[in-house]
C-alpha cells in the first residue's frame, strides 16, 4: 500500500526487481511468518534457498562472479520488501550479501572466488559471519579465539557467539587471533577465515532462545582444534579486523533496510486496523488522537527511508561522509522501527497484545535492529567521531 513511496525515482530495472521482492514477500514469506516465529527452533532454509534461486543472494556480486551486479539502492529497497514479508528471513539475506560475499569479493583470491563466491552468488551456498564472542561484542577487537600456525595450516581454538545461521549455513566467515599470546597486536592481530560448517572441530553448541526474530537461527559455536589449510585464510593474516569493519559499513545499511521494512509493515497494519475498528460509533482512525499517532508513524517512516536512501547513495559513490551516514541510517531506521511497531501495538489496543495479530511480533522483531551490527550507543559514538574527523578534514 505504501509501495509507491519506496524509491520514487527508480529505473525500470530497479522497479521490476523491487516488485519481484515484494511479490515474493507477499506470497512466500508473510503467510508463514507467524509460524516461523512460533516454531522458533526451525530455520526455514527453503525460504532462503528460494531467495537464492531468484538471485537475491548475489545482488551485489558482479556478473563475472555469477552475481546480479546490482547497485546498493536496488539491494536496499529489495531488502526493505523482504523484511516487510518476514524480518527473520531477511536477516539471512542481509548478512549473506553484505558480509561474507563482500569480504570474499574484495579480499579473496581468484581461486577462493571460484570455489566459494560464485556458488554463494548463485544462491547455492549460504554464508554466515562470525565476529562476536562471549566477552567481545561492541569491543569486537578484544576477541580471543586463537588461530595458531602449524606448518602451512592453521589450528583454531575458542568459542564464538551469536552466529546468525551458524548451524545451517554452508560456510562462515570467521575471525580469530593470528597474533601470539606473547605478542598481542590488537586490531592488527586478527585474521579472517573461510570455514565450511562441516569442518571437523566446528561445533554449533547452543541455540539462543530470543525475544524476537525467532525464525532466524542464532547459535554459539565451539572451535575445537579445527584445522584449516592456507587456502582458507582471506587476504593478510593481520588484516581481518580491517576487512570486517569495512564490510560492516555496508552491513549496517542492510540492517537499516530491515528496520524500514518492519516499520512499513507495522504502519500498514495500523492504518488498516484504524479503518476497520469502530468505537463510540466511529472508525478509530477518525479520532484526532489516533490520526496524529498515524501521522507521526508515517513521518518517522519517511524520515527513515529518506536517510537510508541518502546513505545508500553516499556508499555507492564512495562519498567521504559514507561512514557517518551509514551509522546515521542504522540509528534513525532502527529507532523509527521500534517506535512505530510500539505505536502499532497501541493502535490495535488489546488485540495488539495478542499473538493472533502480527504487530506484537513486529514489536519484538524490531528491537534487534537497535542491537546487532553495532548498538545505538555505538552508532552515536561513531557519528560523533566522524563529525570531528570531517571537521578536521575540512580545515
Ligand atoms: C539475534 C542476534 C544476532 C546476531 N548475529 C550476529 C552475527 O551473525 N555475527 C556476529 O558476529 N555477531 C552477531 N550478533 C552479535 C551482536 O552484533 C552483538 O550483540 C552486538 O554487537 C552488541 O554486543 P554485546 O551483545 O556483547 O553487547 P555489549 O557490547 O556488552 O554492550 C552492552 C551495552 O553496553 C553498551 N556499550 C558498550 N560499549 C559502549 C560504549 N563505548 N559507549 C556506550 N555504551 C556502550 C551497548 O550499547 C549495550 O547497550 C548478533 C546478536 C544478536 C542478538
Amino acid at each position: 500500500m505504501l509501495q509507491a513511496t519506496l524509491g520514487i525515482d527508480l529505473t525500470e530495472e530497479q522497479r521490476q526487481i523491487c516488485e519481484l521482492a515484494r511479490s515474493f514477500a507477499e506470497s512466500e514469506l508473510r503467510p508463514l511468518a507467524a509460524r516461523r516465529d512460533e516454531e522458533e527452533d526451525r530455520f526455514d532454509r527453503a525460504a532462503v534457498d528460494k531467495l537464492g534461486q531468484l538471485g537475491f543472494l548475489g545482488m551485489l556480486v558482479p556478473e563475472e562472479y555469477d552475481g546480479l551486479g546490482l547497485d546498493m539502492l536496488t539491494y536496499l529497497y529489495s531488502l526493505v520488501e523482504i523484511s516487510w514479508g518476514d524480518p527473520s528471513v531477511s536477516v539471512s539475506m542481509s548478512v549473506h550479501n553484505s558480509l561474507p560475499t563482500q569480504i570474499l569479493l574484495r579480499h579473496g583470491t581468484e581461486e577462493q572466488k571460484e570455489r566459494w563466491l560464485k556458488p554463494m552468488a548463485r544462491g547455492e551456498l549460504l554464508g554466515a559471519f562470525s565476529l562476536s564472542e562471549a566477552g567481545s561484542g561492541s569491543d569486537a577487537a578484544s576477541l580471543t579465539s586463537q588461530a595458531t600456525r602449524e606448518g602451512e595450516h592453521w589450528i583454531l581454538e575458542g568459542a564464538k557467539t551469536w552466529v546468525t545461521n551458524g548451524a545451517s549455513a554452508d560456510l562462515v566467515l570467521l575471525f580469530a587471533r593470528t597474533d601470539t599470546p606473547d605478542d598481542r597486536r590488537g586490531t592488527s592481530g586478527i585474521g579472517a577465515f573461510i570455514v565450511p560448517t562441516d569442518t571437523p572441530g566446528y561445533r554449533p553448541s547452543k541455540k539462543e532462545r530470543k525475544m524476537g526474530l525467532r525464525g532466524s537461527e542464532t547459535v554459539e559455536v565451539a572451535l575445537e582444534g579445527m584445522r584449516l589449510g592456507p587456502e582458507h585464510l582471506i587476504g593478510e593474516p593481520d588484516s581481518g579486523f580491517r576487512y570486517a569493519l569495512a564490510a560492516l559499513e555496508g552491513g549496517r545499511l542492510g540492517i537499516a533496510a530491515q528496520a524500514v521494512g518492519i516499520a512499513k509493515a507495522a504502519l500498514e497494519h495500523a492504518l488498516d486496523y484504524s479503518e476497520e475498528r469502530s468505537q463510540f460509533g466511529a472508525r478509530i482512525g477518525s479520532f484526532q488522537g489516533m490520526a496524529f499517532k498515524l501521522a507521526d508513524m508515517a513521518q518517522r517512516y519517511e524520515s527513515a527511508l529518506a536517510t537510508l536512501e541518502r546513505a545508500g547513495r553516499a556508499y555507492s559513490m564512495g562519498d567521504p561522509r559514507s561512514r557517518r551516514l551509514s551509522s546515521t541510517a542504522k540509528l534513525v531506521a532502527s529507532e523509527a522501527a521500534v517506535w512505530i511497531a510500539r505505536q502499532a501495538v497501541q493502535v490495535f489496543g488489546g488485540y495488539g497484545y495478542s499473538r493472533e495479530y502480527p504487530v506484537e511480533r513486529l514489536f519484538r522483531d524490531s528491537k534487534i535492529t537497535e542491537i546487532y551490527e553495532g548498538t545505538s550507543e555505538i552508532h552515536r559514538w561513531i557519528i560523533a567521531g566522524q563529525l570531528h574527523r570531517e571537521r578536521d578534514r575540512a580545515q
